[in-house]
């Protein structure tokens, strides 16, 4: 079977600094007190797995707040998605030393949010129920941040075409969706300040995979089931590329069956997927038979 490598894919620069410090911070405070990260670092469980193997214990909970009850004393890491300034107050009343593995493109976010209230504006945020990275923007100023997660939710919002608004966004959904959603609320509030926070590496990674649709039969994203951009690189294909997409964590999770009538894979990964995950799977995949579609 033929295989497209799709780039860029893979680690994003957030990713790679997260797991930098924890890994540094592993090793330095590891052997002396416990260290704990506040959830899964970045959405993974191989890099959980190898991170915990450097003596960082995972505390799994999405509300960082119960999770934080957890951790009695050593240093607590906050993860790439962000956290909430309620949060990390808590954390230093009870002494627990502070690393904070928030990616620069988050904080940015966090940056926006804070000068758009400190200006009185109510800030619409666009982004995932129950994802950590909302909770920690929500955190900023929760009377003044209403989440939405679809162009459905536009016309209930309670607010005037004459109030101070502002939008922004989590970075990893599909920059499409997003920008359809802002078009929506742009229309009902022509006033609103629209800020598109979707990051870099997010975009890349979407426009990439579905510029190579148009030339594979299908595309396999390597990447975990929690992992919010891996899943937006398996719905912009579909939808944007209109080919089939599949996600896998590993190539164990590859089935043959797939790819019947098929003769060219392209292969990308989630932001938060180690690169040997990726090499197994185009690996696996290339070592396939063509099999042709039954007549
Ligand atoms: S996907 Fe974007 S926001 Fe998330 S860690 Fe990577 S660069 Fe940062």
């Amino acid at each position: 079977m033929e295989v497209v490598k799709i780039t860029p894919r893979g680690y994003c620069h957030g990713v790679v600094e997260a797991i930098r410090i924890a890994k540094r911070v592993g090793a330095d405070r590891g052997g002396s007190e416990p260290v704990t990260m506040l959830g899964y670092l970045v959405h993974n469980e191989h890099v959980t797995r190898e991170l915990e193997e450097g003596g960082v214990r995972l505390i799994p909970e999405t509300d960082r707040m119960k999770g934080l009850e957890q951790i009695r004393e050593g240093t607590v890491i906050f993860t790439a998605h962000g956290i909430s300034p309620e949060v990390v107050d808590a954390a230093r009343t009870r002494g627990l030393n502070v690393v904070d593995a928030t990616c620069s493109d988050v904080t940015r976010t966090h940056d926006l949010v804070r000068r758009l209230v400190a200006e009185d504006y109510h800030v619409i945020y666009i982004g995932k129920r129950g994802h950590p990275e909302p909770a920690g923007v929500l955190g900023i100023a929760p009377d003044r941040i209403t989440l939405i997660e679809s162009g459905d939710e536009v016309d209930s919002l309670p607010f005037t075409a004459d109030d101070k608004l502002a939008v922004t966004c989590q970075t990893t959904l599909s920059m499409w969706d997003t920008q359809s959603i802002i078009e929506a609320l742009v229309h009902r509030y022509p006033h609103i300040e629209a800020h598109n926070e979707i990051c870099l590496a997010t975009q890349e990674r979407q426009e990439a995979a579905v510029l190579a649709a148009d030339n594979v039969d299908c595309v396999v994203v390597v990447g975990s089931s929690r992992s919010s951009n891996s899943k937006r690189l398996v719905q912009v294909v579909e939808e944007k590329g209109h080919k089939p997409a599949f996600l896998v964590d590993t190539a164990a999770d590859v089935d043959p069956a797939w790819f019947t009538g098929m003769r060219r894979i392209g292969v990308t990964a989630g932001a938060s997927t180690p690169t040997h995950l990726t090499r197994a799977v185009i690996a696996a995949i290339e070592t396939l038979p063509e099999v042709p579609a039954a007549v």
